[in-house]
């Protein structure tokens, strides 16, 4: 398989929201996509980074107040469907968009993939399905991003038929074959959202990466364990196990230096592996 690490746009935030302990200034914060070029199953998206659909989804109150605490940048040559054609693709030549979680910067493009499987685990979207307007804005999530057949392209994880993972994936101990060839292995990251999950995928020259959507925000979380301001807690459905997530992704960090870890807005890790 072929990995290419892409963003389309960023939002900028202070960095000491991010990371407890950091520097009051502003930081980007990418918005991270993966292509996945698989020799059976073709071109596939891990998230979607941000699109126009954005900026038109929050014109009104109260989804405007999402613009106003996170500022949008995106240019137009960044554009998921944009970036498809240096690699000889087309938005309908993607097969499946694994989706890590329902927060706007990582579906906002759904809608430009016509042929694409939807590809996440069931509590992600069901929990947030019968929400009102306002629960909307406090889980972060814009409704009219859904795209009008995204029940008929659904293909929810099977979360009855968990796969067992080696020592490799340590601690993360069970996974989900989401192709059913064991290339790309879902591991669920809760915390962040309701079902995040986070994937494990090898590319052809064995490396071995792991995408871990918002389960941080900065790879430095990661190395040192270091969780974001407090205040986020009132954020997340479940801090706690936020933290639980976030040391088990330090583990992994310290036991297997090699994988490839990438948080879905670190630009620091996102830059290094353009
Ligand atoms: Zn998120």
């Amino acid at each position: 398989m072929k990995i290419n690490i892409l963003h389309a746009g960023y939002c900028t935030a202070p960095e000491h929201i991010a990371i407890h302990g950091g520097r009051w200034r502003k930081i980007h914060f990418p918005a991270m996509f993966a292509l996945i070029r698989h020799p059976r199953f073709g071109a596939m998206l891990f998230d979607t980074g941000y699109s126009h659909r954005f900026f038109d989804e929050t014109k009104k109150i109260p989804a405007r107040f999402y613009r106003w605490v996170t500022p949008v940048t995106l240019r137009e040559e960044e554009l998921a469907v944009n970036q498809l054609s240096t690699f000889n693709l087309k938005p309908s030549d993607i097969s499946h968009i694994f989706i890590s979680h329902f927060h706007a910067d990582h579906i906002t493009a759904l809608g430009d993939f016509p042929r694409a499987r939807f590809v996440y685990m069931p509590h992600a979207f069901s929990t947030l399905r019968n929400q009102t307007p306002l629960e909307d804005v406090r889980h972060a999530f814009l409704r009219g991003l859904i795209p009008a057949d995204f029940d008929s392209r659904s293909q929810t994880v099977n979360m009855s038929a968990p796969i067992f993972l080696s020592e490799e994936y340590a601690p993360f101990k069970t996974g989900y074959d989401l192709l059913g060839d064991e290339s790309i292995i879902g591991v669920e990251l809760p915390g962040h959202a309701h079902g995040q999950m986070g994937l494990f995928v090898r590319d052809e020259s064995g490396k071995l990466f792991f995408l871990v959507a918002d389960a941080a925000w900065l790879k430095q979380s990661i190395v040192e364990n270091r969780p974001p301001h407090p205040i986020t807690n009132l954020l997340f459905p479940e801090p706690e196990t936020y933290r639980g997530t976030l040391s088990d992704l330090h583990t992994h960090h310290l036991t297997h230096p090699k994988t490839i870890i990438v948080p879905s807005h670190c630009e620091e890790t996102i830059r290094a592996l353009l």
